[in-house]
């Protein structure tokens, strides 16, 4: 809209010059020429939709869209995760923790839509408690405010590691959230709470809800995540199914879409940990879970915990036609995960994708467009000290030196990865796949070719 100034700001003080001389009619026809322009320009400029958001890296061109017509977008992120090298590596010389560096590549993107959505794989559990990492996370709190700043502002704590210093931590981690202006989803501070949010934008309201799997009952019956049992208090606090049983717990979520859908809810989004690590294709699991979200009329799925990515797919239901896109797995967002320590180069490998919809006037939101860029975690060493940034492999391959891309064995890396990812996520997984990734998927496999 910013083009527009110029000529607006010439015609608006002829218009008012033509009031002043109280030429009335020929004020009209300014106004309606004004009126002209803007509405011309402005379809012309809310065309080429998502397209030239990623490409523009962020620009939102969307916002001011013609009337009747609301696009939002939704996007999400996979795993934030910290391990204990990255704790050596945000750890300041005056001994507090900065994790800003990491996500600095990724803000124009995040900036770019309205709803954008990160796991917290780890527990805010405080300083007292001494930090630690893997296998059980507790992160200073610090990470909090990178998360925020990054223009992450919908954060999902349902997984497994969400249990991992207890209740109280649990409880402890939302207010870390909340204090940095964080919404959640996932977990609660209490029984009254909800346990989904509905988020207005633009006047529409948005579902959302979050849900990791269990890892079995123990000996007493009691729900375990990560192997750790969940007391009797806070298992009502935490959205969980159980993977081996899941039949109870499927119907407990389909009951939920039914109360966000009688919240007003007009789309729904949910966020799930699931699937089996490093495996690159859905597991028996995760497709039951989609079906079950497919059939209860949820209309985005985005998947995680595996620590690679997994491909995309659109969910066609046989009865209803319902149409839900899944993206079963988006990786590692931020770890330590990479060849030089688990000896597999997929797991520096992220995803970031989301969905643009629309709505016209009092119809449905309808699915307009899937758009994605690859992530990839740059880890170098500056002054002994290693440096980890989060990179949108695709762009950071354009222009290596604005993202840090010092060598040609990091541009092979990043290259590498940026190939993998794409392959992966354009794979339709059937024919039904192939048709609808013609007509939603914004594709960047041409590219590859070049
Ligand atoms: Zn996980």
């Amino acid at each position: 809209m910013t083009k527009l100034f110029g000529p607006v700001f010439v015609v608006s003080i002829f218009f008012f010059l033509g009031l002043m001389h109280h030429l009335r009619s020929f004020s009209i026809v300014f106004v309606g020429l004004i009126l002209l322009v803007i509405s011309q320009t402005s379809i012309q400029q809310d065309l080429p939709i998502s397209r030239e958001l990623v490409d523009s890296f962020g620009t939102d061109t969307l916002t001011n869209a013609s009337s009747d017509t609301i696009r939002i977008r939704i996007s999400s992120v996979g795993d934030i995760m910290a391990h204990q090298t990255q704790l050596t590596a945000q750890k300041q010389e005056d001994g507090t923790y900065n994790f800003e560096n990491n996500f600095q590549y990724m803000q124009a993107l995040f900036g770019s839509v309205d709803i954008m959505i990160g796991n917290l794989e780890t527990t805010f559990a405080g300083e007292e408690k001494g930090y630690s990492a893997y296998p059980q996370f507790n992160t200073p709190d610090a990470l909090a405010a990178a998360i925020k700043k990054s223009g992450i502002n919908l954060v999902a704590t349902a997984n497994n590691h969400t249990y991992d210093n207890g209740g109280e931590a649990m409880l402890r981690t939302l207010d870390v959230l909340h204090e940095n202006k964080l919404e959640s989803i996932g977990t609660q501070k209490s029984i009254d709470e909800k346990n989904y949010v509905i988020r207005e934008v633009k006047g529409v309201k948005i579902g959302l809800a979050s849900y990791t799997y269990e890892s079995g009952k123990n000996e007493q019956g009691l729900k375990t995540i990560n192997g750790l049992a969940v007391s009797k208090a806070h298992e009502p606090l935490l959205n969980s199914f159980d993977p081996y049983e899941p039949t109870a717990d499927l119907k407990k979520m389909q009951e939920v879409v039914r109360k966000m859908k009688s919240d007003s809810a007009e789309f729904v989004v949910f966020v799930v940990h699931w699937g089996k690590e490093y495996m690159q294709e859905p597991s028996k699991s995760q497709l039951e879970v989609a079906h079950a979200l497919n059939t209860a009329g949820v209309d985005v799925i985005f998947g995680s915990h595996p620590h690679v990515v997994q491909p995309i797919d659109f969910l066609v239901n046989d009865s209803t036609d319902h149409v839900t896109f899944v993206a079963y797995s988006m990786g590692n967002f931020i770890s330590n995960q990479r060849y030089e320590s688990v000896k597999n180069y997929n797991t520096e490998d992220g995803l970031f994708v989301g969905v643009e919809f629309i709505k016209l006037g009092n119809q449905s939101p309808q699915l307009h467009k899937v758009f994605y860029e690859p992530t990839w975690v740059n880890r170098y060493k500056k002054s002994e000290k290693y440096i980890f940034e989060v990179v949108p492999a695709r762009l950071a391959c354009k222009s290596l030196d604005a993202y840090n891309i010092f060598n040609a064995a990091t541009e092979s890396r990043v290259s590498a990865s940026n190939r993998r990812t794409i392959n992966l996520v354009e794979l339709p997984l059937s024919s039904d796949s192939e048709k609808y990734f013609a007509r939603y998927l914004i594709s960047h496999k041409s590219e590859l070719a070049e």
